[in-house]
């Protein structure tokens, strides 16, 4: 019989699939790395067990313990789908502008969420760092993965993104594009794809408009609406050696593009996934069409369908809406 022991055992080995569409007038290939393919829908799956089993090891998480962890949401889904199988509890500390939805899946799997205000300093109490930091002191057998400087994260990448790239590609790939988050992503797998090109790899970084990692100073760090990606202080978990350039994307550009992705590729993804997709295209724009460009799309839309999906919820925040008119007759809408 073939099955999967757990759920957990299906994480990694998503698909690479080429852009067709946004890529118009651009000679080199796209492939985009889809993430949403891993069982809780982000590229996040792949560093849980990592950090769980590492935590066990270590001694810091003992049966019975409880995990508590600031995420916006993605990572939270990651740890779930392990620590259930292994009897821990959750509890995870979520910024309020990550969507109710993603709330909610949150605790269907079984996780307590505290909700906590986006615009203060991370120094603030009420920041949602200051905030997991107390629920660990606070919650007896509490361990606290950190994902912003466990190792573990950008380990994952590099054992298993960056190998099934290279795999996949037959080694040709000549660019990697990912959006800077906690940086483990683009550390593990940019390292892994620099190492096995002996160098010849493009690291190409995306940020949002408004972040640290491309800000010009300190007065550059404000506020921006596309989720998971960019930071207002520098994680320990992002090593910025490993990058080559870095694009920065304002939030207009990238909710555009992830609402293409969806009408004309048919990939369903987060805001993340379409600045991470507006940074390849400017990065592939002038290369010759033996270039093999490949770009991680780190989570599913479905979380966001109450935002960048929906037109009101665009219009609101004063972005563009390209929704054409419709052919059905006023009186039947
Ligand atoms: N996009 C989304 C939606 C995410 O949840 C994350 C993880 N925070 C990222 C991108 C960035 O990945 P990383 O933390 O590995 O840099």
């Amino acid at each position: 019989m073939r099955y999967a022991r757990t759920v957990a055992d299906l994480v990694g080995s998503t698909p690479l699939i080429r852009l067709n569409h946004v890529t118009d007038g651009i000679a080199a290939t796209v492939l985009a790395k889809v993430e949403y393919f891993n069982p809780g829908g982000s590229s996040k799956d792949r560093i849980a067990a990592n950090i769980i089993d590492a935590a066990e090891r270590d001694g810091l998480l003992r049966p019975g313990g409880v995990i508590v962890e600031p995420t916006s949401g993605n990572t939270g889904v990651g740890l779930a789908l392990v620590a259930q199988q292994r009897g821990y509890r959750m509890v995870f500390v979520v910024p309020d502008k990550v969507s109710e939805d993603k709330r909610a899946v949150l605790r269907a799997y079984g996780a307590e969420v505290v909700v906590t205000p986006t615009n203060v300093e991370p120094d603030d109490p009420r920041s949602y760092y200051s905030v997991s930091d107390r629920l660990v002191a606070e919650i007896p057998g509490a361990y606290k993965p950190n994902q912003y400087e466990n190792q573990n994260g950008p380990r994952s990448h590099y054992e298993t993104t960056g190998p099934e790239i290279w795999r996949d590609t037959e080694g040709r790939v000549t660019h990697f594009v990912a959006g800077v988050g906690t940086g483990g992503t683009i550390t593990g797998t940019g390292r892994y794809l620099r190492e096995a090109s002996e160098g010849t790899v493009r690291i190409v970084g995306a940020d949002p408009v408004g972040s640290i990692y491309s800000a010009e100073n300190d007065d550059g760090v404000h506020g921006y609406l596309v989720e998971g990606v960019g930071e207002d202080f520098w994680p320990g978990a992002f090593d910025p050696s490993v990058v080559d350039e870095i694009h920065r994307v304002g939030d207009a550009e990238a909710f555009a593009m992830t609402r293409r992705l969806a009408r004309e590729e048919g990939l369903l993804v987060g805001g993340s996934s379409g600045m991470a997709v507006v940074a390849a295209l400017r990065a592939a724009r002038d290369l010759p069409a033996d270039a093999v460009v490949v770009v991680l799309l780190p989570d599913h839309g479905r979380g966001y369908l109450g935002k960048v999906f929906d037109d009101g919820w665009m219009r609101e925040h004063g972005f563009a809406v390209d929704t054409p008119d419709p052919l059905v007759p006023a009186d039947l809408l």
